[in-house]
């Protein structure tokens, strides 16, 4: 007879293997998440190193369980019922320069350094090609995974190279060619590869750096004026339709922020999660919500703009742990 090994077996596992990697047992992921959200995970790993990480991935793929990478957690719905597997912390922040010159920067990123910081260091530098990510939350790792965009900026135009590590614990290097970039999507969608660094040219000098700081400033303030800020959320729930289907099938915008709105279900709620009056792609965690409102708030929107519109929405955030609910 085969069981799940207890978490307690699975951190002498851990501390026999790496003695210095940290291990908590037991624990809520609601703190590790924007929306504030997800039950316990029997076992979280918080690598101090990417030496530490590596090692992490490699033997939790040795025990056969269901492994989770979160970064800052800004995009991810977690279950009430949590992730039964192990869940790997990557928070580990380096920023090395490849090469500079008055033209160009070029650096080498791991995955666990937030998005901004990154903006902050190549303004730094004097580039500014990275400003539009500046109020994007989350990791390097959660912005290669998804392909990062504000408005019309992509996060992997500006990507050479990007390193990850595969379940047999071997390193790959993906030119930008193989890392089947598009709006919302890369390779590492389906799963198996864990992020570790990626490579970043920059090519935009930024001459007056406090117009730059402005630019900053600017996009800050445009958050705040057409999203929800200071709440629990996500960010954008949904994807965006292709402009093509959108026109097939046609609808007045590509946009799912639109059509959500136009469905008329700005405001609506089920439980704690509400669908915001700012912004109609975004759904807020207000009170005491629990995942499920937000889960079945989601379903919801994309049985009423399916019907409405007859098109199918597709989730920007990605849900952990509603495995067997998918169809239901
Ligand atoms: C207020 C708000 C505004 C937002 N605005 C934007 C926006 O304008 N544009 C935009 O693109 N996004 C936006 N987002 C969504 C989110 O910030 C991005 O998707 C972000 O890049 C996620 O990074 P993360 O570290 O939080 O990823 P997480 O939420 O931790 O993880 C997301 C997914 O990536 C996987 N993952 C994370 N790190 C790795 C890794 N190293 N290797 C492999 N897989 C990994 C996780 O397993 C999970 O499937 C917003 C979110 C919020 C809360």
């Amino acid at each position: 007879m085969s069981s799940s090994p207890t978490p307690t077996f699975i951190k002498e596992f851990f501390q026999k293997n790496s003695p210095h990697l940290k291990v908590k047992i037991n624990q809520p992921l609601a703190p590790y998440t924007s929306l504030k959200l997800g039950g316990l995970a029997p076992v979280i790993l918080l690598p101090k190193t990417t030496s530490q990480l590596k090692t992490a991935w490699r033997l939790a793929h040795q025990l056969d369980l269901p492994v989770l990478i979160l970064g800052s957690g800004t995009n991810v719905l977690i279950s009430d019922t949590g992730f039964k597997g192990i869940v790997i912390l990557n928070t580990i922040e380096q920023i090395t320069i490849i090469s500079k010159s008055q033209k160009k920067l070029e650096t080498k990123t791991s995955s666990g350094t937030l998005l901004s910081n990154l903006v902050s260091f190549s303004l730094e530098k004097g580039f500014k090609d990275l400003l539009p990510f500046f109020t994007i939350p989350g990791t390097v790792g959660g912005a290669v995974l998804n392909n990062a965009h504000y408005h019309q900026e992509l996060i992997g135009s500006y990507i050479t190279q990007v390193k990850a590590i595969d379940k047999q614990g071997k390193e790959h290097l993906y030119s930008p060619s193989q890392l089947g970039f598009a709006y919302d999507t890369s390779r590492f969608q389906k799963g198996g590869e864990l992020i570790l660094e990626a490579a970043f040219k920059l090519t935009q000098p930024a001459e007056d750096k406090k117009k730059s700081l402005q630019q900053l400033k600017t996009y800050l303030l445009e958050r705040a004026k057409t999203q929800p800020t200071g709440v629990y959320s996500t960010g954008c729930i949904f994807k965006n339709l292709s402009p093509e289907e959108a026109n097939k099938l046609g609808l007045p915008s590509y946009h799912a922020g639109f059509l959500i709105d136009k469905a008329g279900l700005k405001g609506s709620r089920i439980g704690g999660a509400v669908i915001s009056p700012k912004h109609a792609n975004f759904i807020v965690h207000r009170g005491k919500a629990t995942a499920e409102d937000f889960y079945r708030l989601i379903q919801l929107v994309k049985a009423k703009v399916k019907e409405k519109y007859g098109c199918q929405l597709e989730e920007e955030v990605k849900l952990i742990g509603f495995e067997e609910r998918k169809n239901g």
